[in-house]
């Protein structure tokens, strides 16, 4: 697909996601001890249209991991190659729901006939997982950019009505950076602007018996306590850091930070605050400390 938001893209980033070869990819494996209870995510770009992945995906499995997926899931709309995929021993998938109907999901992508391959890529995955047994984990992401923002309850809907229990279901505020800074007028949206919109849709998902989490869009957004539960900083997603400004200034990789005002706030070292790059356009006025 060609997103219209996406981070892989962009000159900064050409570099940085250019594809590993596969001894490249089972180096990292090897040196990050890959075996029983570890994870292993392979991501992209789109991991799927990689011509080795399947022997990837067997690898890692062999060597005990889970193995997941960050995709957009397109090509699981075969079902020969979902069952491929699930068979090497792939664990989960993650995908996103970029738009709440065919055209705006075809727009932000730029890839017509995505949005048809998309549910049948679901309607597949969900077959493998609750008819076949297949252990496979299936969390479902809602990107919030400005075109769909107000919309983001009735794609809450509609994914609670088709998919009724994915593992997770996620709602990310986006980071401003790759494509989308290019894009950023026609794309980006501040949290605080978005913000009533997540909790419409965490209502929603919650009458349906989904398992929501917020992602980016932190307590003092969400502004409410009885959201504050949905709220998953990325310390509990990825790993056990406390996420200080010199936990942040050494882990940058995982491209979070909080604003200088957070350390007045109660969640201070528990909330992983904003994107960096949110940060770096938007600044830190929507982060209020909570007493
Ligand atoms: S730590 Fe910062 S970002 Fe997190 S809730 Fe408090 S003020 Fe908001």
């Amino acid at each position: 697909m060609n997103c219209l938001f996406c981070i892989s893209r962009g000159e900064k980033q050409a570099e940085r996601m250019k594809d590993l070869t596969v001894a490249e990819v089972i180096k990292r494996l090897e040196e990050a001890n890959v075996e029983k209870g570890t994870t292993v995510v392979y991501s992209g770009g789109e991991p799927t249209i990689y011509e080795d992945i399947i022997y990837l995906i067997r690898y890692a499995s062999e060597k005990g991991a889970d193995v997941r997926l960050l995709s957009n899931c397109i090509k699981f709309a075969d079902f020969n190659f979902a069952l491929e995929a699930v068979e090497a021993g792939m664990t989960g998938v993650a995908t996103n729901f970029y738009g709440q109907n065919k055209e705006t999901y075809e727009y932000l992508t730029q890839s017509k006939g995505t949005w048809g391959k998309l549910i049948k890529a679901m309607d597949n995955l969900f077959l493998l997982k609750n008819k076949y047994d297949y252990p496979l984990y299936i969390e479902l992401k809602i990107l919030v950019t400005k075109p769909i923002m107000i919309h983001i309850p009735k794609l809450v809907e509609f994914i609670s009505d088709r998919f009724p229990k994915p593992d997770l279901l996620g709602i990310f505020g986006a980071s401003v950076q790759g494509s989308l800074r290019d894009n950023k007028e026609e794309i980006s949206c501040r949290i605080s602007e978005a913000a009533p919109y997540v909790k419409q849709s965490i209502e929603i998902a919650r009458n349906h018996g989904q398992n929501i989490r917020v992602f980016d869009i932190p307590h003092c957004v969400l502004e409410d306590p009885k959201y504050f539960r949905y709220f998953n900083s990325l310390h509990n997603y990825y790993i056990n850091g406390q996420f200080t400004p010199e936990w942040n200034s050494k882990n940058k990789k995982f491209d979070v930070m909080n604003g200088p005002q957070c350390e007045q706030c109660r969640f201070y070292g528990r909330c992983s605050g904003v994107r960096k790059e949110y940060a770096r356009e938007y600044g830190f006025d929507e982060l209020k400390p909570i007493i």
